[in-house]
């Protein structure tokens, strides 16, 4: 039985102080399951602080992000050697507003992912339809396309990948895809997995993002397709966090 995963994406959020208190917070109220996983994504600068806190935990560490080399001349960046180096069991790639906001293409999403597994790293990769798109019936064109691009030439990696449908129309909006809408999704995004590699074990976890809040969480995790949550502005205080990691 897989491990469901549920994940905190703080995105550009909290100091090391405010790391440092989170998961002073969380560690005491949340109770963990063996039946669940649960990651937090920090900031780069908040990783090195986690992941001496976390490591005699159950809790997980993970980036939001990295480049696709190992090292070199790429001013601003951090590579996924660098994110093992600082205890990072997981690495979100091609987060919607990498996409979106700076315009990273599946080409480069796809290279990332083929560093960030050579290094060890289980990525999270992320996909989703636009608000236009979904209008246009043009949903799982989409969510196809970023899946058959983004994984080229990783077919055969695909149980080493998890992936988050993530509507970009539901990201912090407030307004989550119906957990109907989402399943509808998840068993199409195995469905093109399955075509991608007919023999693949089905150890990729599918989970939901958008949107998810303690209050909606359960009907989600409800839901034997949703395999897990990436939870963004939800994921930033500690009980609210808590209360979702339990609320199934
Ligand atoms: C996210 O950042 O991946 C996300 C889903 O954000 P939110 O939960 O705030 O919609």
């Amino acid at each position: 039985m897989k491990k469901r995963l549920i994940s905190a994406n703080w995105k550009m959020h909290k100091t090391i102080g405010e790391t440092e208190e989170f998961l002073r917070i969380f560690l005491k109220s949340v109770s963990l399951k063996d039946d669940r996983e649960v990651l937090i994504c920090p900031p780069f600068t908040s990783l090195q602080t986690a992941s001496q806190i976390l490591k005699n935990s159950e809790v997980r560490l993970g980036a939001q992000n990295c480049h696709w080399e190992k090292k070199g001349a790429f001013t601003g960046e951090i590579s996924p050697v660098m994110l093992k180096d600082l205890g990072c069991d997981y690495v979100i790639i091609g987060h919607s507003e990498r996409r979106h906001i700076f315009g990273e293409e599946d080409e480069v999403i796809n290279r990332k992912l083929i560093s960030a597994l050579e290094e060890g790293l289980r990525p999270i990769l992320c996909v989703g339809e636009k608000i236009e798109d979904r209008e246009a019936g043009m949903t799982e064109k989409v969510v196809e396309t970023q899946l058959r691009l983004g994984l080229s030439r990783l077919e055969d990696h695909i149980d080493s990948i998890d992936i988050a449908y993530e509507p970009v129309w539901a990201i912090g909006t407030g307004v989550p895809a119906t957990p109907e809408d989402a399943v509808n999704v998840h068993r199409f995004i195995n469905e093109v997995l399955d075509r991608l590699n007919p023999s693949r074990k089905r150890e990729t976890r599918v989970l939901y993002g958008g949107s998810v809040k303690p209050e909606n969480a359960g009907e989600f995790m409800k839901r034997e397709e949703i395999e897990g949550l990436l939870v963004g502005g939800a994921s930033l205080d500690p009980e609210s966090f808590a209360k979702i990691v339990e609320s199934f």
